[in-house]
């Protein structure tokens, strides 16, 4: 029996043709042609002007909070529910991050705490959109304006996804995508900061690259990182671009098939198929196991993959990691809802390769672990 990997992405269009132009060409560096083109097709694809290529989307959320000049003495609103990368972009600023709950149906942060945070301290808000359904971001951007705070939009997970018929990524003063294999579009590592203007573009391209100052080379007035990309990724980018339409359509025919046959399980959270303002993308295809259920989403992993079935549990809560504790951060914090899905939630194979046979066996595994788990 063949071990179903979570992910496995498709690379069956142009990746081939448009990398071996890179090697024929000798352009393997950032410096190559197909990292200016990715950038401007990518940016267009989500309505921005500007689109800076990055390493990760680790990188891209980094440089955006230095390209707003968030450091020392500010706070960051952000979900407690989500990947470390966002806090880590913030602590490494010198900045500290304010944490929000999470809302148990749609699993992404809640706008209506967010307001209760606010200090003078505040500078911005990071929403970060998960799973597959956008934030309902309508009010976030009203007190965001109300307020005069900045808003940067973490869409690493929304490649193709719209918020009431506008593309993710093109709403606040900045936003970042990730290109990691589990996402949507791929170049197996890579990430994208997009914004609309062109003060901060400009900031974002030096971040890139080491700051170095325009007018002598090697001089430098701030510290940043290397966070180049490469024409190699931008080679392999243009060619998922071109299916990006194809990949969404994909994922949500992925996602309705799974919730049809695994709808009547007992004791499953099956994800939103949409709201009033999105469908669901079905970045993975996410499951939570609801209260009637004891084991926890660590055993839920175990157990498929007994059944040959890879599995991930859901993000870990910022106000939990050791790292942070560690430090003094988020004392005595908590946020019941993000606990839970941190907990109880998990996610099965939907990479872009898998069959309808190989989701055929996952929901026979799933339907048989719990079987077993309600005995
Ligand atoms: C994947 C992801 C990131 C980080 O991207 P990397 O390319 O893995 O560094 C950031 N934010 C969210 C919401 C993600 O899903």
């Amino acid at each position: 029996m063949d071990f179903i990997p979570v992910n496995e992405p498709l690379l069956n269009g142009n990746e081939k043709k448009y990398l071996c132009e890179c090697i024929d060409t000798g352009w393997i560096s950032s410096e190559g042609p197909f990292v200016k083109q990715f950038e401007q097709r990518m940016s267009t694809t989500v309505g921005r002007r500007y689109g800076i290529a990055v390493s990760n989307g680790t990188a891209a959320l980094e440089v955006a909070v230095r390209a707003l000049e968030i450091g020392e003495g500010d706070e960051v609103i952000m979900p407690a529910f989500t990947i470390i990368s966002c806090a880590m972009a913030v602590t490494k600023a010198g900045a500290v991050p304010v944490l929000v709950d999470s809302d148990l149906a749609t699993w992404n942060m809640k706008a209506d705490e967010i307001e209760a945070k606010i200090t003078p301290r505040t500078r911005a808000i990071l929403i970060v959109h998960l799973y597959g359904l956008p934030v309902d971001m309508e009010p976030i951007l009203a007190l965001a304006g109300r307020y005069g705070l900045k808003v940067i939009e973490d869409a690493a997970e929304m490649h193709g996804q719209t918020y009431q018929g506008r593309p993710c990524g093109s709403f606040g003063h900045i936003s970042t995508f990730s290109f990691y294999p589990n996402k949507h579009i791929t170049t197996g590592e890579g990430g994208m900061v997009v914004t609309d203007d062109e003060q901060l573009a400009e900031r974002c391209r030096m971040l890139r690259n080491l700051c170095f100052r325009k007018d002598v080379r090697y001089v430098h007035d701030e510290i940043s990182d290397n966070y180049r990309f490469t024409n190699l990724q931008a080679a392999v980018g243009l060619a998922q671009l071109e299916r990006l339409d194809e990949f969404v359509k994909r994922k949500r025919e992925m996602g309705k098939y799974y919730t049809e046959r695994l709808q009547d399980v007992e004791g499953l959270i099956l994800p939103m198929e949409k709201t009033a303002y999105a469908d669901n993308i079905y970045w993975v295809y996410g499951i939570v196991l609801d209260k009637s259920v004891h084991a926890d989403n660590r055993t839920m992993q175990k157990l498929l993959a007994e059944e040959g079935i890879g599995a991930r549990t859901f993000f870990w809560c910022m106000h939990e990691q050791p790292a942070y504790r560690k430090q003094g951060l988020f004392a005595d914090e908590t946020y019941p809802n993000a606990e839970y899905l941190a907990r109880k939630g998990f996610y099965i194979p939907s990479g872009l390769a898998l069959t309808k046979e190989q989701m055929d066996r996952v929901v026979m595994a799933v339907m048989k672990i719990m079987g077993n788990l309600r005995k």
